[in-house]
């Protein structure tokens, strides 16, 4: 298991960020630093050594963690044992770190009365989850291979006829059929004026003919999400939609081919969206055009105009551009892509060309 390797990361993130010792208490990072995977936890790094506190709940599902990390059971409340315990746990440690964005004010309070030396840490464990390890890539890889047998499944059952809800419902169901944990988010599936909302709601009318159907779907297998979006046609669309189609799938081919590591991930924003913009559809595409992914659906880096991060090897990205008009429908087309040495690899193999449906 690569934990030693993450705390020692982690440890050295640290050092350069000014910090001697650190409460992680985001449970995503707890996880990722550990392997404990329960609801109430947190990690004190130390100078020494790195300690998870948690509850009888979770004493046994801890036992095999002790091998890279200390375990305290502490009382229902870990914040206040990692209070109390600070003084020992980072002991010479001058300046302990914590979590800005994922300790609320409560807990702050509780901390900062036990110990003078407490500074803000943000986002330390995030980017170094942001470049994935061989294991982990192989899990998103495991994970993402689970979706082209559901778009399979829903292409050959057919769309039109059937409620939204209902398409969502079946996704679940293939998933948990194909062997995923869970389905990783709500699926979205958005047909009709519908379409032109990218995060719309399932709806709980029949999806008629002649027209696109957007279905955004993932799942999560050993902790690790996917996430991928494909458009669908029932008959024959309208022919503006067939013409943002035509338009999102251009788009979202240059921006696959643009991936490869040492490059600002704006650039790859910037390929979807300078051809979504000379089609003229530039105010109808108002979303980044990617995330990371990881044990969240959405992580480090983002991939939008304005990101300042730097594609790496070992990074995982969604490209997604899509084109939303009111009224009138819309399209998205999403892959999963790992950033490899040389280029992309891409994860989501089912095709991108309009598949026109029952
Ligand atoms: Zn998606
Ligand atoms: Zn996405």
């Amino acid at each position: 298991m690569s934990y030693d390797r993450r705390l020692a990361a982690a440890r050295a993130a640290m050092a350069e960020a000014g910090v001697g010792a650190m409460v992680v208490s985001g449970l995503v990072n707890v996880r990722y630093l550990t392997g404990f995977t329960g609801s109430n936890g947190l990690v004190v790094i130390g100078p020494e050594a790195a300690t998870l506190l948690t509850d009888f709940r979770y004493q046994t599902a801890s036992d095999p963690l002790r091998a890279w990390v200390d375990v305290e059971l502490a009382e229902r409340d870990v914040i206040r044992t990692a209070a109390d315990r600070l003084g020992e746990l980072a002991a010479g440690a001058g300046k302990v770190g914590f979590e800005p964005a994922l300790l609320t004010v409560e807990r702050h309070a509780i901390l900062a009365a036990s110990h003078d030396g407490l500074t803000p840490a943000p986002g330390l464990i995030e980017k170094l989850r942001a470049v994935k390890d061989d294991e982990e890539l192989d899990a998103v890889r495991a994970s993402a291979a689970l979706i082209e047998p559901v778009y399979a499944a829903l292409a050959d059952e057919g769309l039109a006829g059937r409620t939204e809800q209902d398409v969502a419902w079946r996704v679940r169901e293939l998933f948990h059929e194909g062997g995923a944990d869970d389905i990783a988010f709500d699926t979205i599936v958005a047909s009709h004026e519908r379409g032109a909302q990218p995060h719309a709601e399932p709806a709980a009318v029949p999806i008629g003919a002649d027209t696109l159907v957007t279905i955004d779907l993932g799942c999560i297998l050993a902790g690790y999400n996917s996430d991928c979006t494909r458009t669908f046609a029932t008959g024959t669309p309208p022919l503006e939609l067939a013409r943002a189609y035509d338009v999102c799938l251009q788009s979202q081919l240059a921006a696959m081919d643009a991936i490869r590591p040492g490059i600002p991930a704006s650039t790859v924003d910037l390929a979807a969206r300078s051809l979504i913009e000379d089609a003229g559809y530039g105010e109808r595409f108002g979303h980044p055009t990617g995330h990371g992914l990881g044990l969240e659906v959405h992580e480090a880096p983002r991939v939008g105009s304005k990101t300042a991060a730097t594609l790496e090897p070992g990074m995982v990205v969604t490209v997604e551009p899509g084109i939303y008009l009111p009224g009138v429908g819309g399209v998205r087309i999403e892959d999963l892509v790992i950033v490899t040495p040389t280029g992309g690899e891409r994860l989501t193999m089912y095709p991108k060309d309009l598949v026109t449906v029952g």
